[in-house]
Formats: C-alpha cells, sequence, structure tokens
C-alpha cells in the first residue's frame, strides 16, 4: 500500500484514478489546483505523487521544482496532455520521475506507478551510519560502536522516517501520519517521549542532541553531517 497525492483538477479523472488506485489497496488523496498540491506535497509524507501540468493557480512544473527545492524527494509522476519533447524535458528538467501522457490507459498508469514505487523502495537504504550508530532496517537492529542497542519496533519506525527525511523539519502531525499511521490517536506528548528514548539511544549526549533536533514551535529535524554518512 502507498500514499498517493494526485494533484489534477479534472473532476472525473480525479474520480477515477482515486477509484482505480483505491482498488489497488492504496491509499489516494486529492489536490485540485497547484497550490494545494504544493502545500499538501510539502506537508505530508508521501510514496508517490501523480501532479498534471496544466492545473489551476501553479501548473504542474512549477509545483514540481517548487517540490525538490523544498527537499521533497518523493517520486513525481507527471501527467502531460501532449506528447511533446519539450514538455518531457521541462518535466524532468523540473525534477519528475517519469512523465504520462494523456489520454493514457489505466494499465499503462499503473505499471508506471509500480515501476517507481519499486525503484523507491530499493533505493531505500537497509542500513544507515550514522555517529557511532548503525541502523539495520531488515534485521531492526540498533548498533553503536559495535554492541546491540535494545529499540522497540516504534522507535525503529519513527528513526526509519527521521533518516529518509533528514534536513527537513517535520512536524509532530507528519510524524504521526508517518511513523504510527493517518488518523492514529496518538498525543504529542507521546511524539515528544518517543524522541526522548530515541535520543537516549543514538545521542552522544542527550540533553545536548546533535542528530536529533527539536525545532521550537515546530518539530523536529534529523540533522546528518554529510561528512559522517557511509
Ligand atoms: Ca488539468
Amino acid at each position: 500500500m502507498a500514499r498517493i497525492l494526485i494533484v489534477e483538477d479534472e473532476p472525473d479523472l480525479m474520480l477515477s484514478l482515486e477509484e482505480d488506485l483505491r482498488r489497488q489497496g492504496h491509499d489516494t488523496t486529492p489536490a485540485v489546483d497547484g497550490e494545494q498540491g504544493l502545500q499538501l506535497g510539502k506537508e505530508g509524507t508521501w510514496d508517490l505523487i501523480l501532479l498534471d501540468v496544466m492545473l489551476p493557480k501553479m501548473d504542474g512544473f512549477d509545483v514540481c521544482s517548487a517540490l525538490r527545492r523544498a527537499n521533497v524527494v518523493t517520486p513525481i509522476i507527471m501527467l502531460t496532455a501532449r506528447a511533446q519533447e519539450t514538455e518531457k524535458e521541462l518535466g524532468l528538467d523540473s525534477g519528475a520521475d517519469d512523465y504520462v501522457t494523456k489520454p493514457f490507459s489505466v494499465r499503462e498508469l499503473r505499471a508506471r506507478i509500480r515501476a517507481q514505487l519499486r525503484r523507491s523502495d530499493r533505493e531505500r537504504e537497509r542500513v544507515c551510519r550514522f555517529g557511532d550508530c548503525e541502523v539495520d532496517f531488515n534485521r531492526a537492529e540498533l548498533r553503536r560502536g559495535g554492541e546491540p542497542v535494545a529499540i522497540t519496533p516504534q522507535e525503529l519506525r519513527l528513526l526509519e522516517v527521521f533518516l529518509h527525511q533528514r534536513g527537513r523539519v517535520l512536524s509532530r502531525d507528519q510524524l504521526i501520519d508517518a511513523a504510527w499511521g493517518r488518523g492514529v490517536a496518538i498525543t504529542d506528548r507521546a511524539v515528544d517521549t518517543h524522541v526522548f528514548n530515541l535520543r537516549r539511544k543514538i545521542e552522544p549526549v542527550p540533553s545536548e542532541p546533535r542528530f536529533l533536533i527539536g525545532v521550537r514551535g515546530l518539530g523536529y529535524r534529523f540533522d546528518l553531517d554529510e561528512s559522517t554518512e557511509s
């Protein structure tokens, strides 16, 4: 199951896309113009974004480049109206991963979506290193200086969310959506507790965090000094 943001202003197409993708077991969210698409794209945690080119308020290319500038790395498939080379180039230039030309068959779009989701799965690092920590997500293990550290599945999931969106400030709501599940009733306080516990496991000095940084009034950000990354 993937969380898919669909940015499309044609109600009929939106309806059929949502119907089909939901039937495939995906969770879809609609956005009906470019501004809304950009806002949801930045705020939410998505596995994939379907982005129409011709949109009210802001076109798809501008939305796409703005998302990339905001460090959103989610795969983006553009829905272009014509098979024009210039449009394709623009789409890829603005940071899109693929494009599908309208009118497209449901089967073709499904195949493209599967390909993007498979790719992003593969690219997702399964072993991450920072400081003296090593996290192996396949084995569900955290090691520090080579020594195993006990970590709960929920802490691991939260750490995974931070690592995959490092450098971005994530609000408590975004963390709940991504690490617990959308709509799950978890309080902000519970998020803080998990962050506190994670810090004790990964930070050299938990009271002066170097990786898991609190951003006042906004949430948390995972900072990774590129030089310590391997
Ligand atoms: Ca359109």
